[in-house]
Formats: structure tokens, C-alpha cells, sequence
């Protein structure tokens, strides 16, 4: 992948608080590969998906044109209101992973538009996916969200459901479920929660683990995340609090 960054972007606007967006992936990718040899696995198999959720347009761009093509979005809207445009003036497939909450009613667009739906968390989502995927003749690959915190407020199946619910979606609606993330509750230590994950995922046989944010991807890479989310670190503090 062309992924060395050309700092010709140098130049992109930046405020006080915005550090230059292509020099920040270029040290993220070298703490991820370094993070990946430490726990003895090839950096290839780590996806850093860059989280823009919140940021325009023009500090976006500076990681297109760095080479990143892999991003995440947790809105519908907002991700609709960006991305037709930014991959219109993309020369290659640009990867759009939803990682935010999925309202049933958003379930057309979301199918349209993302092309991995990373928080499938309840029988009617699932059921509701199944039924788009068809209709637009598009089988986007899909996560199980878990609860691995059991947090009443946050979304995800509670771990000891997420077994049978991945055979459900599998089985019976025919998902292309591809494995699991989950977002740790925010004042534990992430390890046992991405053990958790890892182990759950072994049992589901399942390939692909979403875990790790800006504040903890080096351990959740030492825990076998497949693919690690990152915000703040590439983007700097986001304009508004996250939903
Ligand atoms: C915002 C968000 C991230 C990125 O978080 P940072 O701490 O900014 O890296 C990752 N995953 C999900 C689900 C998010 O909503």
C-alpha cells in the first residue's frame, strides 16, 4: 500500500490545537508496528482505521492525500455529508467502517454508504441488515458489538449472549459476520476487557478483533486486536464531545 507520507500536505490548515495530520500517522504507524513486534506479530496484520468522526472535510483530506484510505465514522449523517465527496476526489476504494450506534430507520443509507458495519448489537438491527444487504444486493461484512463492561448506557450484546447471537446473525439471517469489537468502559484497565473479546472470538471462531482506541491500542494489539480505532491521536482533540 502507497502509505509513506508525502508531507506535501504540510501546508494543510492548522490550528493551535491540530497537529500537521500526515506526520501524526506516520508516528502512529510506526508506534503500531512497533507495538505489533513487541507482542510478536507481523504489523501487517494490524488495520489502523483512522476515526474522523467529527472532523470536516479539510482535515481529512490531508490523510487521503498521505495515502490512508481506511476510516471510521460514527454517524450516518455526518459520515453521508463528507464522504460521497472525499471519495469522488479519491483515485482508489476508500474503506468506510461504521463504528457508531445504528438506528434501524438509517439502515438503508448506512448499508449504501459504509463498508463495514462494526456495531451490530440486537436481533432487530441484525434482522434489519440482513434484509438491506439483499435488497441493495451488497453483503457488507459485519462485527458483533459486546458489552464486555456489561454498562447499562453503552450499546453491544452482554458477553455471555454474544456466542449464540453470532450463530443467529450467521445461521439464520445469513450475515457475514467477520468477528468482534467492543469499547471498554472508560475508568478500567482495558486488558481484561480485550482478553475478553479475544477469547470470545476464539470461540466464535471469528478472525477479526476491533479493539483499541488512542488511549490504550498498544495493549489491545498485545490482546490481538485486528484492527485498532483511532481519533484523537491522528486528528488531535475533536470540536465537539463524541456522542
Ligand atoms: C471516537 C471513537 C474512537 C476513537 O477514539 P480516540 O480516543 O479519539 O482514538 C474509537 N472507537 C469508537 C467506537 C469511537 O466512537
Amino acid at each position: 500500500m502507497a502509505d509513506s507520507s508525502s508531507f506535501a500536505s504540510a501546508a494543510s490548515p492548522s490550528g493551535a490545537h491540530s497537529p500537521d495530520v500526515a506526520r501524526a500517522l506516520d508516528a502512529t504507524r510506526d508506534a503500531l508496528a512497533q507495538a505489533a513486534r513487541r507482542a510478536n506479530r507481523d504489523p501487517a496484520s494490524v488495520a489502523l482505521i483512522a476515526v474522523s468522526k467529527t472532523q470536516a472535510a479539510d482535515r481529512i483530506r490531508p490523510a487521503l492525500t498521505a495515502g490512508h484510505r481506511v476510516f471510521g465514522e460514527n454517524r450516518v449523517q455526518e459520515a453521508q455529508s463528507k464522504w460521497p465527496a472525499l471519495r469522488d476526489a479519491t483515485p482508489d476504494p476508500v474503506t468506510l467502517h461504521l463504528i457508531g450506534p445504528l438506528q434501524t430507520n438509517k439502515v438503508r443509507e448506512a448499508v449504501a454508504l459504509f463498508d463495514v458495519i462494526q456495531t451490530v448489537d440486537r436481533l432487530r438491527l441484525a434482522q434489519a441488515l440482513a434484509t438491506e444487504m439483499e435488497r441493495q444486493d451488497r453483503r457488507l461484512p459485519v462485527l458483533i458489538q459486546v458489552n464486555t463492561g456489561e454498562e447499562p448506557q453503552k450499546a453491544g450484546v452482554p458477553p455471555r449472549e454474544a456466542e449464540a447471537f453470532v450463530h443467529q446473525c450467521r445461521a439464520d439471517l445469513g450475515l457475514d459476520v467477520q468477528g468482534l469489537m467492543a469499547i471498554p468502559p472508560l475508568d478500567d484497565a482495558p486488558a481484561p476487557h480485550f482478553a475478553l473479546l479475544r477469547e470470545i472470538a476464539r470461540a466464535c471462531g471469528l478472525p477479526i478483533l476491533s479493539m483499541g482506541m488512542s488511549g490504550d491500542f498498544e495493549t489491545a494489539v498485545a490482546f490481538g486486536a485486528t484492527h485498532v480505532r483511532l481519533g484523537t491521536r491522528l486528528f488531535g482533540s475533536r470540536p465537539q464531545a463524541p456522542a
